[in-house]
């Protein structure tokens, strides 16, 4: 009897990647330069060379829940190395888009986050969202609206609380999304995992891989994309910055409302807006300036890398939309505020599309690979895969 392994290749998963971003996939000949190069992969399990012959002939299983995959930062040094042109750093993210819908909670908002023929759906279910918010409210027509005030306010035209609901029922789906994604992931990574299974809890190794993700550890090992490091950094931080923000905005409102606190030194308990010498706003600042530099830096790494790294797919490009667009409109919706242009009002409604977009879609979208790289790092932890 022969111990002959049959290997079924799933086309279609193929098919996906190739049209996900990874044409460039069946042009690999095994070279393993791409493994060598790589200054993140661990050595006892070298990766990108052993995902692109897992690619090519579509085991799709050994691929979907693998830690590899999402320790790949994606610097590109393997595609600006490799010989054939079979850009691995690509493949690897056209996988992890796979990877996505396949632990995807709701798998129909990763079709939309994800395919290109359903952008229109994409904006579409906020545009309407919102809409309907205005229409309940009787705040569609933007005269009547900035009529309500003496200064242009966007409390008149979307109220506070309303907006605080939709965002914490939003943020709730997003996080039991996430909770959803990780837990299948871990599932999916402890059976590939084989004997190479951790002991004891992963949760004391949580901190250490949070702590290399603070720090942006693993950007410096990477050569093509240097700048990357900083722009993915900025943004990180921004992110980070305006989340404190809206969370300290909620304090100030409902801090004043419910429990009277009133406005002390620089300190504006109560309703926006709110001066520039806040320590609220000066953060809400700071965090824009560093969300723009950052954003720029990726921009430009990205189009001045194209050659040698490629342009990236529409699963980069529709995050790098939405990212923009979050920060384009906000910061516009903010000046023609002051400028009392009463147009602001729509940007302001844009400005809550893409912010919906950018939360709603977080765990479905590029975005995911906060959770889910932070969750191949605990695991390549808890494994000692990550052991050099
Ligand atoms: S992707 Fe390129 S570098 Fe890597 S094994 Fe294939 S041909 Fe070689
Ligand atoms: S893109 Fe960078 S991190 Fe990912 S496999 Fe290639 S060299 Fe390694």
């Amino acid at each position: 009897m022969s111990d002959a392994t049959v290997i079924k290749p799933d086309l279609q998963f193929v098919s996906e990647i190739i049209k996900g971003g990874g044409e460039s996939l069946k042009k690999c000949y095994q070279c393993a330069t791409c493994s060598v190069v790589c200054n993140v992969t661990p050595e006892g399990n070298p990766f990108p060379r052993k995902e692109m012959v897992l690619a090519q002939w579509g085991q799709k299983d050994k691929l979907i829940t693998s830690p590899d995959v999402w320790l790949c930062h994606q610097c590109s040094d393997c595609t600006a190395y490799c010989p054939r042109g079979a850009k691995p750093g690509e493949v690897l993210n056209a996988i992890r888009k796979q990877s996505i819908k396949e632990v995807a909670m709701i798998p129909l908002f990763a079709k939309i986050a994800t395919d290109p023929k359903l952008i229109w759906l994409l904006f579409a279910i906020p545009m309407a969202l919102f809409y309907i918010v205005l229409t309940v409210l009787g705040n569609t027509n933007i005269d009547v609206v900035r009529a309500k005030s003496s200064h242009m306010a966007y409390h008149n035209f979307m109220p506070v609380p309303a907006i605080d609901v939709i965002f914490i029922l939003t943020a709730a789906f997003a996080a039991t999304s996430a909770f959803v994604g990780i837990k299948r992931l871990w599932a999916g990574m402890q059976a590939n995992a084989g004997t190479a299974q951790g002991s004891g809890s992963p949760f004391g190794h949580i901190l250490p891989a949070v702590t290399t993700i603070l720090a942006h550890k693993k950007f410096a090992d990477c050569n093509v994309s240097r700048l990357r490091q900083w722009g993915h950094l900025l943004l990180f931080y921004a992110f980070a910055g305006l989340a404190i923000v809206t969370t300290w905005a909620i304090v100030y409102l409902y801090g004043h409302e419910f429990l009277g606190i009133k406005a002390f030194g620089p300190f504006n308990f109560g309703e926006a807006p709110y001066p520039m010498t806040d320590p609220m706003k000066m953060l809400a600042l700071a965090s824009s300036v560093a969300f723009a530099i950052g954003f720029t830096i990726i921009l430009l790494n990205r189009l001045g890398n194209a050659g040698k790294a490629g342009m990236g797919s529409y699963f980069d490009w529709i995050f790098l939309l939405i990212v923009i667009g979050v920060g384009a409109t906000g910061m516009l919706s903010w000046g023609l505020r002051l400028a009392d242009v009463t147009m602001g009002y729509w940007v302001y409604y844009f400005h809550l599309v893409f912010v919906w977009s950018l939360f709603a879609y977080a765990p479905y979208s590029k975005f995911a690979h906060l959770f889910y790289r932070t969750t191949a790092m605990v695991f390549a932890k808890y494994t000692g895969r990550d052991k050099k």
